[in-house]
């Protein structure tokens, strides 16, 4: 019978008993004594156990429920293609969701709004759904007047994307536009 030790008693443990044949795990893989298990803080995405560090302050879905560090990343964090720092995704309209795309994205995808070409930049969500998608070709198009230009820029070099971007990174080319407005 093979021996476990738990990550949290210290005390080794078998599964002979058990529904599942193998141990439960906490966040890092460590194997979990049912008992540690049953009074433990579980991510409610994986069922592991959160290991410590992680229970002092762990992250919560909207529905409160607890989350280890990993999936929470996974669902509610994003890198922000222009800076390449991870921050957090946009959960609700009213928290403001902006998104940038590159010209090289526009050119790309040939995409139109409003009936124009569309102007690359950053733009501001104003209602949910903003764009239609379809499983095969992905990313349609648009609807009309649900998306709003704040920063008009063309990311030279900036590759091929249209994503959402972090907050700081919004500000930050907010500030140079009304400043290159003022010198004008
Ligand atoms: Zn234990
Ligand atoms: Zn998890
Ligand atoms: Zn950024």
């Amino acid at each position: 019978m093979k021996k476990y030790t738990c990550e949290i008693c210290g005390t080794e443990f078998t599964m002979e008993n058990e529904e599942f044949c193998v141990p439960h795990k906490d966040t890092e893989r460590n194997d979990i004594c049912p008992g540690c298990y049953d009074s433990g803080i579980k991510c409610v995405q994986c069922d592991a156990v959160l290991t410590g560090e992680q229970m002092e302050s762990p992250y919560e879905n909207d529905d409160n429920e607890v989350m280890c560090d990993d999936c929470y990343e996974d669902e509610y964090m994003s890198v922000c293609p222009i800076c390449e720092d991870s921050f957090e995704k946009s959960r609700k309209l009213e928290d403001g969701y902006y998104f940038a795309i590159t010209k090289e994205a526009v050119e790309d995808s040939g995409v139109m709004y409003n009936g124009e070409n569309m102007k690359p930049g950053i733009y501001k969500a104003l209602e949910y759904p903003m764009y239609r998608a379809d499983i095969v070709f992905g990313f349609n198009y648009f609807y009309d007047n649900t998306i709003e230009l704040v920063v008009k820029n063309d990311f030279p070099n900036g590759g091929s994307y249209c994503e959402e971007i972090c907050s700081e990174c919004v500000e930050e080319y907010k500030n140079e536009q009304n400043k290159n407005k003022l010198r004008k």
